[in-house]
């Protein structure tokens, strides 16, 4: 990998002066480079590590490395939080591998052994080969390790001898939960002797996934104690505020924190970007802004052409397929097919052959420029990048950082380039700089006594081991009133010895830990039956429903038909001149108020909502432009969903102190809903299609003017909550972004939001300003001081 031609601000230059875009560089930051900081391994540490960690080329490890060894060492759960690349497997596999190593010595059977989680088997398998590395560079010393994946592709005839005789076991928390929990007692001597238990990636543990995979976690705790053990937990986390406290939410355990940062850093210059304004008219005669996507194609084709190494991380599948192909005509025309080739789409969702292709590529260079979206943050090592390009902000300060992290390893100097979406989070982050760059990044959001999450891990639990009531505080305090409804249910039985799951299907099959819901729908070419990928039952509706354009490996289908009793979307492959965005209608229903506080006049509440949700049509829009070309109906059935919501009320003595008539309250609540919307992934770690939102000026359950803002899954997620805790500094956020969005009466900047189930109808922006200062006004939470 040859080392950036010139330091990132002169790529920088060449992006912006010699095109003549000034103008859409709203802020520059300039991050200096930082020196590594060494430390010496703890003297527990075996030498053979030391030899080959040295081997590998690491002489001396960082601090947080040493620092996260020696707490491991001392029995102590831990996780290591720091940047990207910044060695956080060393800081564990050093105190995992010199424990194994400990054990092959002892005489009592098997010797110890440990299991290593990621969320992705290609991590797991990307591992393994760091290991291989490892073991090469220790000269034999490390041969006593017996390392092994043991996921969906490890072949039937291998996974005895992975139970009987591996040492360290990759695998990922769905295997853990479908394949080696349920069957506890092959596992035995494997369990029995488990020392360490490592959680990469921790951080990915969010939400409903999140708590899912929380409960898994409790129920190998449990087991590992049924079978005399008590394993350490060892997680590495990206940067992110708090990470003890969500490590120990995840793990139900006390985990110390290592997020000191002792790796080296070259300089970074890290650039907002603002797309420019286009002739065309939006919904409602809106100002349209040239898309993060099309301005992102641009930049990457200029990036390729300059023989800079970039990636660009797309926020959707789809976006990031239509850069590439962008990418790749402006290149063919500009130099030629043979250069349009070194660009390519990456994302999740491909079947593993296609995968590897493409990381093989990348890895020899032979690809220049990559579009992916945020897959790529997981298993795939994209070293010696020197420009990151982020279409749209990822959601998340920490994925911010992390994606921007792939960019210069191991000291180089780098560029990293955030185009702002045309939205009211993305428009607010580029003129607010200090909002990224001054504030610390967000804790890691999950609520692992979501009754809707807990229900089947408690039945999963009782199929492994009967539940009795010295489990009742593993699985939290939600776990004593759920056990009898599951026993009305007919899923447990309480009898003598605790209760017993008594069906005869396996417990742990009936919940999917991805949090999909229901089947996943399977896309299918109509022609020729080719399996093309998958979409989530809870996505389907909208994204491939009949008539929906759909993307895949830079190929365009339209959906012939969608079977929802056969959970199949039937694909013709197409080329239409436009995109689909599916149009839905919402109702929702309070079931229960937990939290109420009053803002003078004004309430602000949190609890349990019903929401009915319908696609009823989708709308074709011309590709770049967004243009509008007409609506089509659909005929698809309503789901209902329970979830949490944050909801907050006004007066009407207080709307008629404001000056605000009754006939613009519903534009003016429905562009304050819109608008909260888009800023509550500034305060929890969702984004805005985790959540949904519904605006009603006489709401039949509270009989006042409400906004709701809820939970996209059943049960919640802890997003709505973040929300209600929260509710000063969010809605101040939510004001601040609406009044400084330079539109005259609302855009996709500030209240119009692309998945408004209303075609944006009506908004009324100057309402919602006086509507949000209002119910400010009385505020007392946090925040609400700055306005
Ligand atoms: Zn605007
Ligand atoms: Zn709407």
């Amino acid at each position: 990998m040859k080392p950036l031609p010139d330091p990132p601000a002169a790529v920088l230059d060449r992006l912006t002066g010699a095109r003549g875009r000034q103008d859409r560089l709203t802020h520059t930051e300039h991050l200096p480079a930082r020196p590594a900081r060494y430390a010496d391994w703890p003297e527990e540490i075996r030498p053979e590590i030391a030899v080959a960690v040295e081997g590998i080329g690491i002489a001396r490890p960082w601090t947080h490395q040493a620092e996260a060894a020696s707490l491991a060492m001392s029995g102590q759960n831990v996780v290591i939080a720091t940047g990207t690349a910044s060695g956080k497997s060393l800081g564990y596999l050093a105190p995992v591998l010199s424990a194994l190593l400990d054990g092959t010595e002892s005489a009592n059977g098997r010797g110890a052994t440990c299991l290593y989680l990621s969320p992705t088997k290609a991590l797991a398998a990307d591992q393994l080969r760091r290991l291989g590395e490892l073991r090469k560079a220790g000269d034999g010393a490390l041969d006593l390790v017996r390392a092994a994946a043991y996921d969906g592709d490890t072949p039937f005839q291998e996974r005895e001898w992975v139970r009987q005789y591996a040492s360290l076991v990759l695998t990922n928390p769905d295997m853990l939960h479908r394949g080696i929990l349920p069957a506890h007692t092959r596992w035995a001597s494997f369990l029995r002797a488990l020392r360490y238990v490592v959680v990469d990636e921790c951080h990915t543990y969010r939400g409903v996934f999140g708590s899912h995979v929380a409960q898994v976690l409790r129920r190998l705790r449990r087991l590992c104690a049924r079978y005399g053990s008590e394993p350490v937990f060892l997680l590495a986390s990206a940067t992110a505020a708090e990470p003890g406290r969500t490590a120990g939410r995840l793990t139900g355990l006390p985990v110390a924190e290592v997020t000191e940062d002792g790796s080296p850093r070259g300089e970074t210059v890290f650039a907002l970007w603002e797309p420019p304004l286009t002739e065309l008219q939006g919904e409602q005669g809106a100002p349209v802004r040239r898309s993060a996507t099309a301005e992102a194609a641009d930049l990457l084709t200029d990036l390729v052409l300059d023989e800079v190494r970039s990636v660009v991380f797309v926020r959707s599948r789809r976006g990031a397929e239509l850069v590439a192909v962008i990418a790749q005509e402006r290149l063919a025309e500009a130099a030629g097919l043979a250069t349009a080739r070194r660009v390519a789409a990456y994302r999740g969702g491909y079947l593993p052959e296609e995968r590897r292709a493409l990381e093989r590529a990348l890895h020899s260079g032979q690809l220049l420029g990559l579009a992916a979206t945020s897959a790529l943050e997981l298993g795939v090592d994209v070293a010696g990048l020197d420009a990151v390009l982020l279409a749209g902000y990822p959601g998340t300060r920490a994925s911010l950082w992390q994606q921007a992290g792939r960019a210069g390893r191991s000291g180089q100097g780098a560029l990293a380039v955030l185009i702002a979406r045309d939205d009211p989070l993305d428009t607010y982050l580029v003129h607010h700089p200090d909002s990224l760059f001054r504030q610390p990044v967000e804790s890691t959001v999950l609520d692992p006594d979501n009754p809707h999450v807990l229900a089947p891990h408690l039945c999963a639990a009782a199929a492994e081991l009967p539940l009795t009531d010295s489990d009742l505080e593993l699985f939290g305090p939600s776990t004593a009133p759920l056990l009898p409804q599951l026993e009305r249910r007919g899923l447990l039985r309480q009898r003598p010895g605790g209760y017993f799951w008594t069906r005869r299907e396996r417990a742990a099959d009936a919940v999917d830990i991805r949090g999909g819901g229901g089947d996943p729908v399977r896309i299918v070419e109509a022609d020729t039956g080719r399996l093309l990928g998958t979409v989530d039952a809870g996505s389907a509706h909208t994204s491939v429903h009949t008539g929906a354009v759909h993307l895949h490996q830079g190929r365009t289908y339209r959906v012939r038909d969608l079977d929802l009793d056969d959970s199949v979307a039937l694909v013709d492959e197409a080329d239409p001149p436009y995109s689909t965005v599916a149009r839905d209608t919402t109702s929702i229903r309070v079931l229960d108020t937990d939290r109420e506080v009053a803002w003078g006049d004004a309430t602000l509440c949190f609890g349990s909502v019903e929401v009915t949700n319908q696609v009823v049509s989708f709308l074709k829009r011309r590709l770049i432009t967004g243009e509008v070309l007409g609506e089509t109906k659909l005929d698809l059935p309503p789901r209902t969903l329970r979830t949490r919501a944050v909801w907050w009320c006004v007066t009407d003595g207080q709307l008629e102190d404001a000056g605000l008539l009754p006939e613009e309250l519903p534009g003016a609540a429905h562009a304050a809903e819109h608008a909260s919307i888009g800023l509550l992934p500034l305060f929890a770690t969702c984004d805005r299609w985790d959540i949904g939102g519904v605006s009603v000026p006489l709401h039949p359950d509270t009989g006042l003017p409400t906004v709701f803002v809820y939970d996209g899954h059943p049960g919640g997620a802890g997003f709505a909550e973040r929300g209600f805790q929260r509710a000063g500094e969010w809605l101040g956020a939510t004001l601040a972004a609406i009044t400084a969005c330079e539109c005259e009466r609302g855009c996709p900047s500030c209240i119009q939001s692309p998945k408004c189930g209303n075609g944006n109808e009506p908004l009324d922006k100057g309402g919602a300003i006086r509507l949000l200062r209002l119910l400010l006004a009385g505020s007392t939470g946090p925040g609400a001081e700055s306005m």
